[in-house]
Parts: C-alpha cells; sequence; structure tokens
C-alpha cells in the first residue's frame, strides 16, 4: 500500500523529532490523523504505534492551542466537548425515518418478492443484504464535508439533536470527502451501537457499583446517546453504523455519481469515505431465494459477531427501482426486515421470593411461568430493588416482557399493563429480614435495603459460599450444598472455619466418605496458597469485584498494607473512586476484620504477593499473549498465570505489539481486530496448551 499519507506521517514524525510542525502543515497533520484513526477504528488495523499517534495529536493540540484561528470544528481535537449539554433541541429530519415492514420465515420473503416483481414488471430482482443493527438509530448530516447534526429518531419527523454526543463516536468521521463526489449536503443513515464486550463490561461496572445491569446494548446504547456530558459519552465507547443516504445535494454543475444509482454503491461509498457501513457484511443477490438463504446462513454466525444484530434488511438494490416502488406511511415498499428468533419472550410474574445476600442486601427475584427464550427456560430473574420494581410497576399476576439478549444474564424489560385485569396485586416489599427478623436499613443515596446483623444466617453462610467460589478461593468440590450443611451442623461458622474444619464429625455425617474427605481436605489445603487478589475479592469487601481486586493487588505487598493507606492513596489508583476506595478503606479499619484476616494467616494462608514469576529465560519470555472468550477447560486467571509463569506477557488490548491472541467461544471484537494484524498468531486452547508444554 502506498497512501501518502505513510509516507507524510513519517515526515512529521520526524518533524517532531527535531523541533515543531510548522502551521502551514497543520492541514496535512489533520488528515494524517484521521487516516491512523480510520486505520484504528474502523479498519482495526492501526499503522502506528499508539504512542506516536499520541505524539502527533499533542502537535496539533499544541499548534490549535498557539493559533487558535487554525481550529476548525472537524478537526480531530474537536470530539472532546468540554461542557454540558443543557438540552437537546427538537429538530426536524430532511426526510422523514420511516420504520421497516417485519418478515419471520421464507414465506413471508416470497410474498414481498411477490409484491416487488408485480410492482416493477421484473422477473428477477437484485436485493442487498445487511445486518439489521440492534441499536438506536441516528440521522446525520454532513455538508461541505463536515459533520454538522447528529439527531435521533425521535417520532420519525422530528428528533432530538444530539450532535455533541455523536460527535463523540469515533467510528463518525467528523470530516468525510463528500464534495469529491460532487456532494454538498448530505443525510445520512445509521444505527449507533454498543458492542458486546463494551456492554459486558458497563454492565460490570453497574452491578459494581450496586446498580442493576441493563437488558441489551440497545439500551446501554440509547441511554448513552442521552447523556448530558459528552465526555461520560466518549467514555462508553459507542460504535456507529451507517447504512443509507437519505438525501443530498449537488455542488452547482455537478452530475449524480455514478455510484448512487444502487445500494450497494451508497454503502461502499460511505466506506470508501471512512464510515463504518456495512460494506463487508452486505452481499447482493439475484433473486429471492438467494435472499433466503443468505439470512439463514447469517443467521449461524449472529453470535460470534462482536455486535448485536436481530435481524437482515433486504433492500431493492437499484434506487430508480425504490423510487418507483414508493412507499407506505410507515414504511417503504422496497425494503424489508427478517427478524431473527426472538430473544424477547413474555410470560406471567407469578410470585417473588426475597433473598438476602452476603452483605445483606435484600434482592427481590422473580418466579415466573418457565419460558423459553431462544433454547434455555428461564423460570427467575432477579428484579434488582424495591426502586427498580416500582420505576418498573411490577405487579403479582402481571404478564412481563422478557428479553436474553445474546448471553446477557435475562432480564425483565417491562410490564404489561394494558393486559391487567384488575386482579393484580403490588409486591410489598418486606421491612425485616426474611431470614433473621432483623430491621432492614437503607443507606442514603442506595437503592438496596440491608439486613445489618452480622450474624445473619443468610450473610453468613453467603460471605463462606463466595469465598469458597470458582473465582475466588475457587475450592473445588466444596459446593454450595455442603457449605449449607455443615453450618446448619454447626460445623462451620464463619471464613477460618473453612481451615479448622473438625473432619472426624464430617466423617460421620451421611454421604462423606473416605476419598471425599479426603478430597476435601487436599483443596481446602491448596487454597491456602492462591494469589492474593483471589484473597481480596473472596473477602467480599463491597464494591470490590474480580478486576479492582486485581488492581489492588498489583498495588500491595501484604493485604494488611491497606490498613495504613489513606483514601486519597487508595484513589489514585486506576478505576477507584471515592465509593470503592471509601468502601475498602472502611474495611481495612474495622477491627474485627483484621482480626479474621490475622486468624487467617495465623491458620496458613498466602498473604503476601507472590513474586512474579516472571522468569526471564521462561519459554515464553518476550512473547505476549492476549485471551478473549471463554475457553473450553481453563479459566482465563488460569491461563494467564501459565503464560506468566512461562515468562510470557500478558497485553490489556489487541494491537501490533500482541503476539499470541488465544480464544475461546463467544470471542468477539478482540479476534476480529487480530485478524487484521497478520502478525498476530490466533490460537485456540490446545493449541497454546501445547505451546506452553514445548
Ligand atoms: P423497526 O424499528 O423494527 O421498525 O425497524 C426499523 C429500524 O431498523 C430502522 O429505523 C433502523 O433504525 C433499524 N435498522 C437497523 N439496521 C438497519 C439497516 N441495515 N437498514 C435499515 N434500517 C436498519
Ligand atoms: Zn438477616
Amino acid at each position: 500500500m502506498n497512501d501518502p499519507r505513510i509516507e507524510q506521517t513519517r515526515s512529521l514524525l520526524a518533524q517532531l523529532n527535531s523541533g515543531i510542525i510548522a502551521p502551514e502543515q497543520i492541514e496535512m497533520l489533520r488528515n494524517v490523523l484521521r487516516f491512523h484513526e480510520h486505520r484504528y477504528y474502523i479498519l482495526h488495523d492501526p499503522l502506528l504505534a499508539d504512542a506516536e499517534y499520541d505524539r502527533l495529536y499533542k502537535a496539533l493540540e499544541q499548534l490549535e492551542k498557539e493559533q487558535p484561528n487554525l481550529i476548525r470544528p472537524d478537526s480531530p481535537t474537536q470530539r472532546v466537548a468540554r461542557e454540558l449539554t443543557a438540552a437537546f433541541p427538537t429538530v426536524k429530519h430532511l426526510v422523514p425515518m420511516l420504520s421497516l415492514e417485519n418478515s419471520y420465515n421464507a414465506e413471508d420473503l416470497l410474498d414481498f418478492d411477490r409484491k416487488a416483481r408485480d410492482l416493477t414488471g421484473l422477473s428477477t430482482i437484485d436485493y442487498c443484504i445487511e445486518p439489521k443493527f440492534d441499536g438506536g438509530s441516528i440521522s446525520l448530516i454532513y455538508e461541505n464535508d463536515q459533520l454538522v447534526r447528529g439527531a435521533t429518531r425521535g417520532d420519525g419527523t422530528e428528533g432530538d439533536d444530539v450532535t455533541p454526543n455523536v460527535r463523540q463516536i469515533r467510528s463518525l468521521p467528523l470530516h468525510a470527502a463528500f464534495s469529491g463526489f460532487g456532494l454538498q449536503q448530505i443525510e445520512i443513515r445509521g444505527e449507533v451501537l454498543m458492542d458486546k464486550e463494551k456492554f459486558r463490561l458497563y454492565n460490570e461496572s453497574l452491578m459494581e457499583e450496586g446498580q442493576p445491569p441493563l437488558a441489551n446494548p440497545r439500551n446501554a446504547a440509547s441511554g448513552t446517546l442521552r447523556l448530558k456530558d459528552p465526555a461520560q459519552v466518549a467514555k462508553r465507547n459507542l460504535e456507529a453504523f451507517v447504512y443509507h443516504i437519505s438525501y443530498y445535494t449537488l455542488q452547482p454543475g455537478q452530475p449524480t455519481p455514478e455510484v448512487l444509482k444502487t445500494h450497494q454503491g451508497s454503502i461502499d461509498l460511505l466506506w470508501n469515505l471512512g464510515f463504518r457501513s456495512p460494506h463487508n457484511e452486505k452481499r447482493v443477490c439475484h433473486g429471492i431465494q438467494e435472499v433466503i438463504d443468505y439470512c439463514h446462513s447469517f443467521e449461524g454466525e449472529r453470535d460470534t459477531l462482536p455486535y448485536e444484530i436481530d435481524g437482515m434488511v433486504i433492500k431493492v438494490n437499484d434506487l430508480a427501482l425504490q423510487e418507483k416502488m414508493g412507499m407506505t406511511s410507515h414504511h417503504p415498499r422496497w425494503a424489508i426486515a427478517f427478524k431473527f428468533k426472538a430473544r424477547q419472550a413474555t410470560t406471567k410474574l407469578l410470585a417473588v421470593e426475597f433473598q438476602v445476600g452476603r452483605t445483606g442486601a435484600v434482592t427481590p427475584v422473580a418466579k415466573l411461568e418457565p419460558v423459553a427464550i431462544g433454547g434455555v427456560t428461564v423460570s427467575s430473574i432477579s428484579i434488582h430493588n424495591e426502586e427498580y420494581i416500582r420505576e418498573k410497576d411490577l405487579r403479582l399476576g402481571d404478564q412481563v416482557l422478557i428479553e436474553r439478549a445474546g448471553d446477557v444474564i435475562p432480564q425483565i424489560v417491562k410490564s404489561l399493563a394494558d393486559a391487567r385485569n384488575g386482579t393484580e396485586k403490588k409486591i410489598e416489599f418486606p421491612r425485616q429480614c426474611p431470614i433473621c427478623d432483623h430491621l432492614l436499613h437503607k443507606e442514603e443515596e442506595e437503592a438496596v435495603w440491608r439486613c445489618g446483623n452480622w450474624e445473619c444466617p443468610a450473610q453468613a453462610v453467603e460471605r463462606i459460599i463466595h469465598f469458597v467460589s470458582k473465582d475466588a478461593m475457587d475450592i473445588r468440590g466444596f459446593g454450595e450444598a455442603n457449605i449449607r450443611k455443615f453450618y446448619e451442623a454447626g460445623l462451620l461458622t464463619d471464613i477460618p472455619g473453612i481451615y479448622q474444619l473438625n473432619y472426624e464429625q464430617i466423617g460421620t455425617m451421611e454421604g462423606f466418605g473416605k476419598k471425599s474427605i479426603e478430597k476435601l481436605q487436599q483443596s481446602i489445603e491448596a487454597s491456602k496458597n492462591q494469589p492474593l487478589h483471589r484473597l481480596l475479592y473472596g473477602l467480599g469487601i463491597r464494591f470490590v469485584g474480580e478486576t479492582t481486586a486485581k488492581t489492588i493487588a498489583r498495588q500491595i505487598t501484604h493485604i494488611l498494607d491497606l490498613k495504613a493507606k489513606s483514601l486519597e492513596e487508595l484513589q489514585q489508583w486506576e478505576d477507584i473512586g471515592p465509593k470503592v476506595g471509601g468502601s475498602i478503606h472502611q474495611f481495612f479499619q474495622e477491627e474485627s476484620n483484621i482480626q479474621l484476616i490475622e486468624k487467617l494467616e495465623a491458620l496458613g494462608l498466602t498473604l503476601k504477593q507472590e513474586e512474579k514469576t516472571k522468569t526471564a529465560g521462561g519459554s515464553l519470555s518476550g512473547k505476549s499473549f492476549l485471551f478473549t472468550g471463554t475457553l473450553p477447560t481453563l479459566k482465563r486467571s488460569e491461563a494467564e498465570a501459565m503464560t506468566e509463569a512461562k515468562g510470557g506477557q500478558i497485553l490489556s488490548g489487541v494491537s501490533a505489539k500482541l503476539n499470541y491472541l488465544v480464544v475461546g467461544e463467544d470471542a468477539g471484537s478482540k479476534l476480529e481486530k487480530a485478524k487484521r494484524i497478520n502478525t498476530i498468531t490466533i490460537l485456540n486452547e490446545a493449541e497454546f496448551l501445547e505451546l506452553i508444554a514445548n
């Protein structure tokens, strides 16, 4: 490839090495930055190290700071708005945004094709097919190559002007060379999404903060588009696909460009101008049978895509034919959506149970009439807290709409108020702990009610279960049922008790043979050497999830170092804010917690950070690894530990620095990205194990 901007990049970097970049070169510098952003955000194939990009970006910032008259609204530095948005003005779309007609099976598609052939008088029609992206629709206007407006769909005629937020979406160019095609003003349609991996992380962060997770990435994307703070929008890493040109004007004297005669052509045009259009996903099919086949084969790939789709959209490819076919007030006649198998269903809310967790939080769980969604039967769903119940106005006996988006835990989307018959009952939230009768309390600014009784049996058991669990100390063969049994028999009352079990007495209990006791004893013994971050997570400090535990563990050598850390010191660490920091601080100021930890130390647990076994001479030294998706047998943390033990390095993202990407099931965007960098070797678990063994 010999794009001139590659050479320009080198020259600009060289200039930076020997001083500064001259103001005359500012436009070149911008173009170079746009080029690299496109490589990174759209093609996922960077040609520049992050640090090099940063240097160029900073140089542009510096130039613009020194000479503000050189700033242009489509400069790469101008995405980040520094002000909060007061309100989103209502704006009119240049062309109304219609809905799509839906189809669910081959017959519906045959029917659609028959009507299309009748309307056009053709015997075979060419269709262009692309995914139906499951996000929030947007409409964008570019004028003289600059993004001037981004709006939500609203009622189809008018939407909200969310331009400051749309500007934060890195896969949308602020500048695109439409003028090269003679285009002056253009209105584009697209869909804003949060990709699955980002959504998973976002939901995790919500739950770590004690907030209910969202049902699907679509809600996350739509919600984000309405935030008042564009800087927050930037942090959520939204994506945008654009798939339709709804309106354009030509520069005086310019002819309609040839590419704008087909739908396929407009998708390609958008792609070539730096947008993320379904250029690689689309297919032009000759006749309806090809359409049907492509829809079915794409459905099979649904779960392997890094983003959520809920079907395919079939569009007549020839735009003159589209014009001829026209539209109803609801939808165009030249397009139809083919909907994939639903991930939503309705069912009846039968009862609510209240469960007490290890922090005393009382969580309502809805019991449902069992219903199948996407091959899984759902019969109970967490409904999080009292506020959530009130907001969704859930009542006993209600018909509710539930959703299971991909691998997200099923959620109730809403209750169907119109289906009520008057016998539905209000859900009464208890004021006393359902287990120990202690009065529940609620802290200010918190949504959950808690049982504050430290001795509450429910909490004690849950604390032990959490400590033993797979992601914490991972004591194999010590399941929930046995923990409960031992607790009820008075054999185990707290965490240190795990290491002081009376095995003789256990031997007298039903179902415990010599073998199983030996095994239990062994795995309990082995857990004493678990790495520090597992212990930290296992202690069940509020808001300290696995990721936070790892962050903390990296910063300390002994767990009791945390006793001496001030709240300010804790907040210096990555991703630790006042809430998480406050909780850690409080935990380590509590004398009973310190005593518990000291007890564990006396019982022989490792409370010190293992010296990093980064054996310089290890067989993997100098090699970098990243794991994605669910591996068939290894847990990610195990695989990472094995890698590090052999001297390998774990990276946090896909870049040209990565040597190996190890891929499990449901691998998302990382895999896509890695495929595009040909120096990365992609391995499955078996291949990885083989590499480790050699
Ligand atoms: P519906 O909301 O079910 O009426 O479907 C219409 C909506 O699908 C449009 O408003 C778009 O927001 C969305 N959509 C997603 N992907 C596409 C696509 N490739 N082409 C057209 N519309 C799409
Ligand atoms: Zn209680």
